[in-house]
């Protein structure tokens, strides 16, 4: 697709900065929607004379596009690799939230929001041990509910979100959890990480949940190049390739947890030191995140 967008004609003198300013215009508007940490690609821009007073700057964005996916796809194809090489088989669903029982398993999972493992397991065994439906969850006395739930913190705004989503459920599904991303995420208290963690260890779809440990580490390697949890997830979801769509939320959380660390990172063990962003731009002085452009006329 050739795209463009048009100009009074310069005069000379000032026609070579015209280009200057508006290839790096373009280039960094372009590297903003593909969320690329690669900036050292180069862009051709050609130069159209449309009227003897207008000139019309024009740019080849799926070409562009095209080199920024492969390069970037190059990359991660190989960190996937290496982490199938590692861990051929993923299969860990989280315990402490995903249980046998798909009603049960979606409770663990709104639980555990911004919360400790060992605390969200703590509040799922006190309230399973009063209740495992929705029927029976909207039987308990609203501070019960509180006091069952309070290991997970925020006890409040979850109680309250359980009992509604009890009350949808019930309504809606018969009592069911649905086995489809728009309805779960419907449901009060269920978001796009809840979601993506039912569909992946409760129907076993290929979803890529991500979390603080997926989303940070994904960052440093440059695989997304984001500052919300949702926009990582939309980058993975757009980016993994399916071989590694089953692997891939367990084999970054895993990472980002033990070795990835928020604080001190364990680069020393990790064998991504070559492909990672983070990295190189803290270790390797000659390392530079420049913006490479190039002009042609036409
Ligand atoms: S090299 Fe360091 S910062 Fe990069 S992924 Fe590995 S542990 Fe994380």
């Amino acid at each position: 697709m050739l795209s463009g967008l048009s100009m009074p004609l310069p005069n000379l003198g000032s026609l070579l900065t015209h280009w200057r300013i508006n290839a790096e215009r373009i280039w960094q508007w372009w590297l903003k929607i593909l969320g690329s940490s690669n900036q050292n690609a180069n862009i051709d821009l050609t130069v159209r004379f449309v009227t003897n007073k207008r000139i019309k700057i024009c740019y080849s964005i799926q070409a562009q596009e095209v080199y920024l996916r492969t390069d970037k796809m190059t990359k991660i194809i190989e960190i996937y690799e290496r982490f199938s090489a590692l861990d051929p088989t993923p299969n860990r669903p989280p315990r402490e939230k995903i249980y046998n029982n798909a009603f049960k398993s979606l409770v663990g999972v709104t639980l555990s929001a911004q919360t400790k493992d060992e605390r969200t397991a703590e509040a799922c065994r006190n309230l399973f041990a009063r209740a495992e439906t929705p029927e029976e969850i909207l039987a308990l006395d609203i501070d019960e509910l509180k006091q069952l739930i309070r290991p997970a913190g925020m006890y409040n705004n979850k109680a309250r979100n359980l009992r509604l989503m009890s009350e949808q459920l019930l309504a809606r599904h018969g009592g069911v959890v649905p086995n489809d991303r728009e309805q779960l995420m419907q449901l009060a208290g269920v978001g796009r990480k809840s979601t993506d963690i039912m569909m992946r260890f409760v129907f076993n779809e290929p979803a890529i949940a991500v979390d603080t440990h997926v989303h940070r580490i994904a960052n440093r390697l440059g695989i997304a190049n984001t500052r919300a949890e949702h926009k990582t997830a939309e980058i993975l979801e757009r980016d993994t390739p399916d071989e590694y769509r089953w692997g891939a939320h367990e084999w970054l959380i895993d990472y980002g947890k033990h070795i990835c660390k928020a604080r001190r990172p364990l680069c020393d063990q990790c064998m991504f030191t070559d492909l990672c962003d983070y990295y190189k731009e803290r270790h390797d002085e000659n390392y530079e995140q420049s913006t490479s452009i190039s002009t042609q006329r036409a």
